[in-house]
């Protein structure tokens, strides 16, 4: 295994404290591509940064652990955790226009970032840096340019490039097409894919859309509430969705395939991280709850097939894996 995630919590510790991440378990293979779903507010994204350690105070990882080649990220100190970062584990982020410099050419930056891990050679790094661009699909020309002379796209594009300098073995991305429009997302995505398979890294990709990662991704993490409540092959998921939350999504998106059929919303809205409902957190909006053991029972993860689901449904026809 690549990643390894145990019973990972993170906590927002303040006057109100806030799980956002609720014990998550999940794993990770060499070159593979994992897709994190969920509505806005679940914890995707501060998942995704405590799996690069990259959480700012009150923010505080409070129990678990990240096992990234056997290696425990969490009791590495921040010059150990630096050495990996980037080399090894890169991040892009939602925003490329917030993420990079404005008042620094694309070339500046690259160079920057390759000096902070260790290189010095100036040839070594001007041709890796119009290696990675070149990787992306951007004239190396464009070493020279600032950040707003780039479409949105390209800016991405560079993102990517950035975090390919070091041919790291994992790339964390955060919603790196929300800002773009669907043509610009999809080829972002096919490309992301190419390299993907071209390098053989793995992937953890985190949005709000369910139908972008539907064609890239190996396997689908639906997350809800801060807890990973449906873990599954991507194909398996969408044919055969198990958790009740992952059903509610599926059916709230249009089909291109098939007859037209009205949509169905997911009924209420998620709770306030800070005050999450006892015993299965969907159970106020779940159209399927089986009275009080949903409303009071934390329910255990099933092995369900090839996936894993957070649900008193399945307790009886499966075993509990935690
Ligand atoms: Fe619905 Fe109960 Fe399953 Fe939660 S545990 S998703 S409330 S059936």
């Amino acid at each position: 295994m690549l990643l390894e995630v145990e019973d990972l919590c993170v906590e927002y510790l303040g006057t109100r404290p806030t799980r956002a991440v609720d014990h998550v378990s999940f794993s990770l293979s060499d070159g593979e591509f994992l897709g994190i779903v969920g509505e806005s507010g679940c914890g995707k994204s501060t998942l995704l940064f405590g799996l690069a350690q990259l959480l700012s105070p009150p923010a505080q990882v409070t129990s678990g652990t990240v096992r990234f080649q056997g290696q425990d990220l969490l009791s590495l100190d921040e010059r150990h955790l630096r050495q990996i970062r980037w080399r090894r584990i890169s991040v892009v982020m939602q925003s490329a226009m917030n993420a990079l410099n404005p008042v620094k050419s694309v070339g500046t930056q690259f160079s920057d970032a390759m000096r902070a891990h260790g290189e010095r050679d100036r040839t070594a790094i001007r041709q890796r840096s119009e290696e990675v661009l070149r990787l992306v699909g951007i004239d190396p020309a464009h070493l020279h340019s600032y950040p707003h002379q780039l479409s949105g796209g390209m800016r991405q594009r560079v993102m990517i490039a950035m975090a390919l300098l070091f041919s790291p073995e994992l790339v964390l991305m955060d919603e790196p097409t929300s800002a773009l429009d669907v043509v610009a997302q999809r080829s972002l995505m096919v490309q992301t894919k190419q390299l993907q398979r071209a390098l053989g890294f793995a992937v953890v990709f985190v949005t709000h859309d369910m139908s972008l990662v539907s064609n890239f991704s190996d396997r689908l993490a639906v997350m809800y509430a801060g807890q990973m409540v449906e873990v599954g092959p991507t194909a398996e998921t969408f044919a055969h969705p198990l958790h009740p939350y992952t059903q509610g999504l599926l059916e709230a998106f249009p089909s291109v395939h098939g007859p037209r059929v009205p949509l169905a919303g997911i009924a209420g809205a998620p709770p306030d991280l800070s005050q999450v409902p006892p015993g299965c957190p969907f159970h106020p909006r779940c159209p399927v709850r089986i009275g009080p053991v949903c409303q009071t029972v934390i329910p255990l993860r099933h092995r369900v097939g090839n996936s894993d689901v957070l649900c008193h449904l399945y307790r009886t026809e499966s075993s509990s894996v935690a």
